[in-house]
């Protein structure tokens, strides 16, 4: 029989992905279900985006790239830096990886020592805890309220820090809760790392264009230029361009974390798909209409739904200020009993129950570090939301 390394148990598979798959498995069987569970924009990628893929193919572009990204793209990603968030990032300072994920996982894997910390503000999208865990490192979560916007405190943050911390993620906006912290937020928190100069900022910009009411994108590297020398941006197309099958992410940095990242690389994927390459080059260069129109239609939906739940018996729902995520409290229905006499007992119940009795799928918070809430994509049609937003209704109204 072929073993099983033990640090395969240091770790989860991704909890979003098994649900959708989950949805998947029983939409197949003929249950009419509505998976909002995934975190992945339903529109299509741009019209000229498939035909820059289709013209790298035909231009015979099928090669090897360079392990850490073709320099057209780099270039595309350094203007895009420049433009967006006024960053100058020189070509060996960025690397592009199958997606942010991939990024995320070179940084971790190039940095992190047996038994190094890594702070991840909770709740927490779960892929940073177990790429820090597989790494060989401990994640140690960084508490957030509610009432605190769910975003990590100048004052929890210190408290947090160890002698063996070695990084802070932050992720802004938020995968779950749409929190997104102001300037004067993330220069508090970049006033804290001051005065630790061995802890390094990972900011996954992932969401950086879906921001409601008007916000803007701040990130670290801006907001705290003297610190530019440890921290790592990440940024990708997936969520922007609805390219998340396409796997192309990139992060800048400084110039030796780049390199010991792309070595990483070499040994694991060789880089990204060149003909994805292409399509992100023309994603990036291309017209950014479509980014806000999108951006504008999620807070359409958001606030559809945040007001829809909030008149569900039991759910309590905050208004995210970006990402495509609510995330309500659910702890109103905590203890009530089901039409057949089961008790929910907690929010992976009450997510089971919405699946079973209204094929409605969503994702429980405990898998997001935050036990009685549910974390409910918007990425949908309005018609869909609707729908799932009736059913949710009635299951909860139904609950005694
Ligand atoms: N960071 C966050 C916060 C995410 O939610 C996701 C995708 N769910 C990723 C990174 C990964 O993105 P990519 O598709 O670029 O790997």
């Amino acid at each position: 029989m072929i073993e099983i390394a033990a640090r395969m148990s240091r770790f989860e598979e991704s909890a979003s992905a098994r649900a959708s798959q989950i949805a998947r498995a029983l939409k197949a069987q003929g249950r009419d279900i509505l998976a909002l569970t995934t975190g992945e924009p339903d529109f299509p990628t741009p019209e000229h985006v498939k035909q820059a893929a289709i013209e790298a193919m035909r231009r015979e572009q099928t090669k090897y790239t360079n392990i850490d990204g073709m320099p057209d793209l780099k270039r595309a990603i350094a203007a895009k830096f420049k433009r967006e968030n006024a960053l100058e990032y020189a070509p060996d300072q960025i690397i592009v990886g199958a997606g942010a994920k991939q990024a995320i996982f070179n940084a971790m894997t190039a940095t992190l020592e047996a038994g190094d910390e890594v702070i991840i503000p909770s709740p927490y999208y779960v892929s940073y805890f177990d790429i820090v865990r597989l790494a060989g490192g401990e994640p140690v979560a960084g508490r957030s309220s509610a009432a605190e916007g769910y975003k990590l405190q100048p004052d929890t943050l210190e408290a947090t820090i160890t002698p063996r911390t070695r990084w802070l993620v932050l992720n802004s906006p938020s995968n779950p809760t749409g929190a997104v912290y102001s300037y004067t937020e993330l220069r508090a928190l970049m006033n804290v790392l001051e005065r630790h100069p061995r802890v390094a900022v990972l900011s996954d910009d992932i969401y950086e264009h879906i921001l409601f009411d008007g916000r803007k994108l701040q990130t670290p590297a801006q907001v705290a230029p003297g610190m530019y020398e440890r921290i790592l941006t990440v940024n990708g197309v997936s969520k922007a361009y609805a390219m998340t099958g396409w796997r192309i992410g990139y992060a800048g940095g400084p110039k030796h974390l780049i390199k010991a990242m792309a070595k990483v690389q070499s040994q694991c994927t060789h880089g990204p798909c060149s003909i994805s390459q292409a399509a992100a080059i023309a994603a990036l260069d291309g017209p950014q209409e479509i980014v806000r129109e999108r951006s504008h239609m999620f807070q359409q939906r958001r606030d559809f739904v945040v007001e829809a739940l909030n008149r569900a018996p039991g759910m309590h729902v905050p208004v995210p200020q970006g990402a495509f995520y609510v995330f309500p409290s659910c702890e109103g229905v905590i203890g009530k009993r089901t039409p057949d006499g089961k008790t929910i007992a907690n929010d992976r119940d009450f997510a089971h129950y919405l699946l079973e009795t209204e094929g409605v799928a969503v994702m429980d918070g405990t898998a997001y570090g935050a036990p009685g809430h549910l974390r409910i994509s918007i990425a949908s049609s309005i018609e869909v939301l609707g729908e799932a937003c009736t059913r949710m209704q009635r299951a909860c109204e139904m609950l005694a």
